[in-house]
């Protein structure tokens, strides 16, 4: 496929990639809008039980000459991947910011975490070594190996349309595994163009496939047996279901959720610092991060007061619009559904008696009447028991919560039912390793807002942020996509031959 089809499908129908080939499946299709302008740009077909199935048919049959295929050959087609992913970086940025609605050099952001995923996994000959150990006993040497599962599959969320997919694949198939993906139907084309690249890398045809689709495609690679496992990056209610189906019906399965991040300001930060940092972590993207940080905890009133004066006046000063104008900020949310629902929360939260310091309703962007932008938010005095507070909700909302103590801001974080990401600002070298050391969350920052661990790192939360064992991506990714045979070998020869032996086998 050249780029220049590629282009042709962009601005039409988005269909599935089955055996190397874009197919047409399944009875209905769904638009794709451009958030910025409220416009149909696309439609995507969503795939029914039999497309899935053909899909699956697909990558099953590519496993037993891919997992064969040696390693650094599998490893050669990232590193031509990883090329061509830089070749077309202002392309695939182009798509995301036209389906999510994100800034182009937000995009860019994305497209760069992603890339270091795929560098990895051009890495996987040095991560498949397996261990060695010779002479365990007489003559007998022994061995663990990684091999690989067979068909495996991702279902991804929209908010990293080229990331996340990123995240899951390059591994699975450098380990020798193929793939069937499903990205998000809100903002699909990204990953089914980063996919056409693959096969143009080398990537042979149906190791990896992509279906779009919904719960009925989902539903389909959760049960059918012919799938190993089973790689999931969603909201919590789904992970849940996810994880629980997909178990019982003997999957691996890895499930990342939902998350509602905390950074405490202690009273010793350097403030300005701080606020700067809290800008991007809470608006960028317009808080569509699973990672974004909605919540503040100052400790003592004169940080509170400190932040609030400081983050007023940064958000005055920010700039929302589409995503593709030079000078914006921030973006749209990504769908007029989302924004209703984003929107509503703010409603709320002035019911719920928090005080609302900066009002992002009402915003207009000219020239975008019919977009779905929403102004930034700034909410002072949240408390624990508001449903602003507990649930996750996605866009860009702030709120601060005001406590006396930095073991009052621990015991929030550690009641509340996720736990993704968490970060510290303060000057104390001991109130920082205090905190990292004992917080119930995944992944911390200390004087950083978005702890996002490299390419080189796993990625997980805790508690109802990630169902399963296995982190995401990095060295967790081998572990989640092989399983490991162990070898014991001998060959009897003169001085080892032996005669039966009936006690359990030790090198005494
Ligand atoms: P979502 O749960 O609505 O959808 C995720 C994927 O699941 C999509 O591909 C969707 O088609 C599919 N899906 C949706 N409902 C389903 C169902 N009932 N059964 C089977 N499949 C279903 O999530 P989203 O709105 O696309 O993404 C935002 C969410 O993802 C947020 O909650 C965010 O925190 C989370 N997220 C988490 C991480 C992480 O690493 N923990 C990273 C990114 C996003």
């Amino acid at each position: 496929m050249t780029s220049a089809a590629i282009n042709d499908l962009a601005a039409a129908i988005v269909r599935h990639l089955i055996d190397g080939r874009l197919q047409d499946g399944g009875s209905h299709r769904q638009p794709v809008y451009n958030p910025a302008t409220g416009a149909v740009i696309r439609e995507v077909l969503l795939a029914d039980a039999a497309t899935v199935d053909a899909a699956i048919t697909s990558a099953r049959a590519a496993f037993p000459a891919w997992r064969n295929t040696p390693p650094i050959k599998r490893a050669r087609v990232m590193t031509r991947l990883l090329r061509l992913l830089e070749q077309h970086a202002d392309r695939i940025c182009a798509l995301v910011t036209e389906e999510h609605g994100k800034t182009l050099a937000d995009s860019m952001g994305e497209l760069q975490r992603a890339i270091e995923n795929v560098e990895y996994a051009s890495q996987v000959t040095e991560l498949l070594k397996g261990e060695h150990s010779r002479n365990v006993g007489a003559g007998i040497d022994a061995w663990c190996e990684h091999q690989a599962l067979g068909v495996t599959a991702g279902i991804t969320p929209f908010n990293f349309p080229a990331m996340v997919p990123l995240w899951m694949w390059p591994m699975a198939v450098a380990c020798g595994n193929t793939f069937v993906l499903k990205p998000s139907e809100r903002d699909p084309t990204s990953a089914l163009f980063i996919a056409q690249l693959a096969l143009e890398a080398g990537l042979p045809p149906g190791v990896l496939n992509v279906v779009h689709g919904d719960k009925e495609a989902v539903d389909v690679l959760l049960t059918d047996p012919r799938v190993a496992a089973v790689s999931f990056v969603g909201s919590t209610p789904v992970a849940q279901a996810i994880y629980a189906t997909g178990c019982a019906h003997g999957k691996r399965v890895q499930a990342l959720g939902g998350a509602k991040n905390h950074a405490v300001v202690m009273p010793d930060a350097d403030i300005p610092n701080a606020v700067a940092a809290l800008m991007g972590a809470a608006f960028g993207s317009c808080g569509e991060r699973c990672m974004a940080v909605p919540l503040v905890v100052a400790v003592g009133n004169t940080a509170a007061e400190a932040l609030r004066a400081g983050l007023a006046a940064e958000i005055a000063r920010m700039r929302v619009g589409p995503g593709t104008a030079a000078g914006s900020d921030m973006g749209p949310l990504v769908t007029r559904a989302h924004f209703e629902k984003v929107r509503g929360y703010v409603d709320l939260g002035v019911a719920e008696g928090a005080e609302l310091v900066v009002d992002g309703r009402g915003l207009q962007v000219p020239g975008h009447e019919s977009g779905y932008f929403l102004g930034p938010c700034l909410f002072d005095h949240v408390r624990p028991e508001m449903r602003i507070y507990r649930e996750e909700i996605f866009g860009p909302v702030l709120g601060i919560v005001r406590v006396d103590t930095l073991q009052q801001a621990m015991d929030l974080i550690d009641a509340h039912e996720y736990g993704n990401g968490t970060c510290i600002f303060t000057r104390d070298g001991e109130a920082a390793r205090h905190f990292s050391d004992h917080i119930e969350i995944g992944m911390v920052g200390i004087n950083v807002p978005l702890p996002v661990p490299v390419a080189y790192h796993s990625f997980g939360g805790w508690k109802r942020s990630l169902f399963g064992d296995l982190h995401a991506y990095g060295p967790d990714a081998v572990r989640f996509y092989t399983r490991r045979k162990a070898i014991t070998q001998r060959w009897p020869s003169g001085g080892v031959r032996e005669g039966a032996v009936f006690t359990f086998p030790s090198s005494r």
